[in-house]
Parts: structure tokens; sequence; C-alpha cells
């Protein structure tokens, strides 16, 4: 072994020999010497970090939780929820009457619904499968507003549904994979 660990080692001064270790609050621990010598100060100074948490503790505990400008994804996975089930009826609708591509759009409907409705639990535990599904969720809305405009339009110049759907998109990705809050938030 090239190495010792040692459990007694002054915080101050290093020394890992002395009579006596005194022990504090947060896991430090001060020789007799440093102890005799600075232990009050280094009370007080724990004491005062307990206090008053650093600036960056203090902006994680604030930026946490569904609130702020992270309401706008989420209100946002709602509103596809919402368009899906609109969808799925009208595409269930079309498709007694004829078969064929309606009845494809049945199951399409049915697929990002059970995505987009997963991606809202997994949300609201906070866990960190809800951003990621929450990413997927904007992506598949994306792939099916350009595959309706293909469908709906010729002429590539008329896929306005998919050049607005684009843009918001990369906001909302660009903004839950850079966001202090979504990163204190969907921690577990
Ligand atoms: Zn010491």
């Amino acid at each position: 072994m090239k190495y010792t660990v040692t459990k007694d080692k002054c915080s101050n001064c290093g020394k890992i020999r002395s009579k006596k270790f005194w022990t504090f609050k947060d896991k430090t621990r001060l020789c007799d010497d440093c102890h005799w010598r600075y232990g009050e100060l280094w009370q007080k100074d724990i004491d005062t970090k307990e206090t008053h948490p650093t600036y960056k503790e203090k902006i994680g505990q604030e930026l946490k939780g569904l609130g702020g400008w992270l309401i706008i994804p989420v209100s946002i996975m709602f509103v596809l929820i919402i368009s899906a089930i609109f969808s799925f009826i009208i595409s269930l609708v079309a498709s007694i009457s004829k078969t064929g591509w309606s009845l494809f759009f049945v199951f399409i409907y049915l697929g990002l619904l059970a995505l987009y409705i997963t991606t809202l639990v997994f949300i609201f535990q906070k866990s960190l499968l809800g951003k990621k599904l929450m990413i997927a969720s904007f992506y598949a809305n994306l792939i099916n507003t350009a595959i309706a405009d293909m469908l709906l339009y010729s002429d590539p110049e008329e896929y306005i549904a998919t050049g607005i759907t684009f843009f918001i998109t990369w906001i909302l990705i660009k903004y839950l994979n850079n966001s202090e809050r979504v990163k204190n938030t969907f921690t577990k």
C-alpha cells in the first residue's frame, strides 16, 4: 500500500497526530492544538453556514418544482393530450366509414395518447424520465405534424404548421436541457 487512510486528520492544519481530535457537526475535525486556538471561531463559522445557506443553495431551493417557465412545456403536454383525444375520435369515426389511412391514424393517435399520458405521470413524479419523455413527446408531435402537412399539401411552402411546430419544439427542448429549474425538479 502506497497510501494510508487516516480517519483522524485535522481539517485545519492537516496534522494526523494529536492526543485528541474534536469532531464538529459538519464532520470536520480539529487537532487539539487547533481546537485550543481556533475552536470557537471554527464552530461559529459552521453555525453561520447553517443559518445562512450559500447563494447557490438558495437559488437551488427557489428554482424547484413545476412552476416558473416550466409551466409552459407542462401545459403544452395537456394541450397535446386533448388534441390527441380529438384526433383519435375523428380518425376512429372516419375509419368506420372507410378503411385504409384512417385506421392507420387510429393507431397513431392511440400510440401518441399513451406516450403523452405516460409522460405526464412521470412529470408529476418529478422523475428524470419525465423530462426525457417530454422531449420524446415534442419530437413525436413534430413528426406527426409534418406527416399531416405532407398528406394535406403537395407544396412544401404550405407546411406552415410544421414550421411553427419546429420552432416551438426547438425552444422547448433548448429550455428543458438548460434550465436550472428543470435540473432541480426532475431528480428522481
Ligand atoms: Zn490542527
